[in-house]
């Protein structure tokens, strides 16, 4: 989890195309720029610099 939890909240309810990795909303199930079905879910915790 990061310091804030609205950016978390949002960065859940974002799916990344697999082909085109545009941003499609949640629950979609297929991407609104190429139509592709391989979206995933953009992954919520973001590794930190080290
Ligand atoms: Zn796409």
């Amino acid at each position: 989890m990061g310091k804030f939890p609205l950016a978390d909240e949002a960065l859940a309810q974002v799916w990344i195309c697999r082909k085109c990795k545009a941003r499609n909303k949640a629950g979609a199930t297929k991407c609104r720029k190429c139509g592709s079905p391989y979206l995933r879910p953009k992954h919520r915790e973001i590794k930190a610099k080290k």
